[in-house]
């Protein structure tokens, strides 16, 4: 049976309560906690860094999925690895050799991860996609938390899926970007297994475990 996977995104989180939060989406049965690194360049805001990817490690047993949306990535995978990523997450837009950078981060003992602007098409990541441990489908333009679910990505992810299988591929096929209760089954059918999560986790009025519990409900559920 396929295993589905649910990665809070931890910039949607309440930073004065971070441990908080980060036990109460361990307790409702996330599977990753997603890191959005952004540089102010490659995309246009400033997020977090290694220092912050760190205090996740220290509060955390969960495995931290590092997706960086900065330029030259190849010069900060070391530290970023060091800082305690499990899997880190490059874009093809900043890689031009992926292989290579894909061989860097296992060298530093991670899973790796590419991943593709909306813009992008899925063509782009041939071929690096034998060697990827991980797929991930941007279903928003990278840059900020809370945009709206882009509909058109959803014929991306069923490429990719496909791709995936004629390789008999085991990589993960991870989608971010405004998933939420009502888009998380429309990638799931499409052929995701993993799924980033924000505002409809961290700002259930309920809390962010029962926002957590309920988002990977609808992931496991057949
Ligand atoms: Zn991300």
């Amino acid at each position: 049976m396929k295993n589905f996977l649910l990665a809070p995104s931890i910039i949607a989180s309440d930073f004065t309560r971070l441990t908080e939060e980060i036990h109460a989406c361990e307790s409702a049965g996330a599977d990753w906690l997603h890191m959005d690194i952004m540089d102010g360049h490659f995309v246009p805001t400033i997020t977090i860094g290694p220092l912050f990817v760190q205090a996740c490690k220290r509060a955390s047993k969960l495995p931290l999925d590092v997706h960086l949306m900065i330029s030259d990535p190849e010069k900060y995978i070391e530290e970023f690895a060091k800082a305690g990523a499990g899997n880190i997450t490059v874009h093809v837009e900043t890689c031009p050799d992926l292989p290579k950078v894909i061989k860097q981060i296992h060298s530093l003992g991670c899973k790796a991860g590419i991943t593709l602007n909306p813009s992008t098409p899925a063509s782009a990541l041939d071929s690096a996609l034998p060697f990827a441990d991980l797929v991930l489908v941007m279903s928003v333009n990278p840059g900020y938390s809370g945009q709206t679910f882009m509909p058109e990505m959803i014929a991306k992810v069923e490429e990719i899926r496909n791709k995936l299988n004629a390789l008999r591929s085991t990589a993960h096929l991870e989608v971010d970007g405004g998933i939420n209760a009502q888009t998380l089954p429309l990638m799931k059918n499409a052929g995701a297994t993993a799924f980033v999560t924000g505002n409809a986790a961290f700002k259930n009025p309920k809390g962010t475990a029962e926002g957590v519990r309920a988002l990977k409900e609808i992931a496991s559920s057949s």
